[in-house]
């Protein structure tokens, strides 16, 4: 029997993961559902955003679905979301973004988005001295591989047709350099898919003027994770986007969006980047069955006109999944 690892977190949270719960309950009810504490109520209880059990858990399980988790201004704080990529070594932030819905007036989209998930900016270090700050920003050879070999083998698993890296290599010449001279190497040895590359300012330009550019996109930390929200703006909303953390033994699935404080306990949140990002959950444990019937019910629900309050409509997280599991029979 699979184990998954579930974590509601904070804010909107709770809710779009409770949504999420009661959609793989009733896809997959053979799938064994563990509960844990991350973030402020992990705190609260624990005094620590991530315990030692909860990561333990998430070590122990085929998967963990995560909801979002409130940043604190604590100055010991330190993000629980960063610590368990780190720890479970999930270097590959998967994205996917699709337009579900018509009734948006943006142009159609359908790209996936692969950020390098463990190193960049967000490798933390901060040098302080009397005139300012000084961010390092590691750019490994190991690290541009594997991202570039993850992106190569998602595009073939998912039949896609080219691959684009996104740099700032005409500046940063060392560190975006050696990523895209990695992206040629190991794109030589992949006729199958087209190499194409474009600068990150020009790429945040085209996904939304012109997004059916791009088929599959891989790029580095933090210009993955702006990207990734200027694309879910272009399909409806930070509400729509699913992403997975993977690495070599461990993944953990999440909606793209955090715990959004302001819509906190108004039932309004938008659940379907975690029931999407559910959806790839499943998918990534071998139940690719159940992930498209998940996928072709959230669609299916957006196509017959039942919209969500953040796209005008009148459905709260809680009557729009009610529909979901409707159409899965449920
Ligand atoms: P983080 O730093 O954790 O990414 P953030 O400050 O970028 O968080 P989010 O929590 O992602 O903020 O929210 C950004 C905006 O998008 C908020 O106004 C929020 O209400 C809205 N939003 C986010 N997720 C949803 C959702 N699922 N449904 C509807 N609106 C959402």
């Amino acid at each position: 029997m699979k184990r998954i690892c579930v974590l509601p977190g904070d804010g909107i949270g709770l809710e779009v993961v409770g949504c999420a719960v009661r959609v793989l309950e009733a896809v997959a009810p053979g799938i064994e559902l563990l509960h844990a504490d991350i973030g402020q109520s992990a705190f609260a209880e624990h005094r620590s955003y991530l315990p030692e059990d909860t990561l333990e858990l998430m070590r122990t399980c085929d998967s963990t679905l995560f909801g979002a988790v409130t940043s604190s201004s604590d100055p010991g704080y330190t993000s629980p979301v960063l610590t368990f990529r780190k720890s479970l070594d999930l270097y590959a932030n998967l994205r996917p973004v699709k337009s579900l819905v018509r009734a948006v007036p943006k142009p159609a989209i359908d790209i996936i988005i692969v950020r390098e998930n463990s190193e960049g900016l967000y490798h933390q270090e901060e040098a302080v001295d009397v005139e300012g700050v000084t961010t390092h920003r590691r750019v490994t050879r190991r690290g541009c591989e594997r991202i570039v070999d993850f992106a190569i083998g998602h595009a073939r698993e998912r039949k896609r047709h080219d691959i684009c890296c996104v740099h700032k290599a005409n500046v940063l010449r060392r560190s975006d350099g050696l990523f895209l001279d990695v992206f040629r190497e190991r794109m030589a040895n992949a006729p199958d898919l087209a190499a194409k590359d474009q600068l990150v300012d020009s790429a945040a330009m085209f996904l939304v003027t012109d997004p059916r550019r791009f088929d599959v996109m891989v790029t580095l930390n933090l210009y993955g994770d702006i990207l990734s929200d200027v694309a879910a703006g272009v399909a409806g909303g930070l509400g729509f986007a699913p992403s997975g953390n993977i690495g070599p033994e461990h993944s953990v699935f999440e909606p793209a969006h955090g715990s959004a404080p302001d819509i906190a306990g108004k039932g309004i949140a938008n659940p379907t980047a975690t029931i999407l990002a559910a959806a790839m959950m499943l998918d990534h444990i071998g139940m690719s069955r159940e992930a498209r019937e998940v996928e072709a019910a959230v669609s299916g629900t957006y196509s017959s006109g039942h919209l969500t309050v953040d796209l005008g409509g009148r459905h709260g997280s809680g009557s729009f999944t009610d529909h979901v599991l409707q159409r899965m029979g449920a």
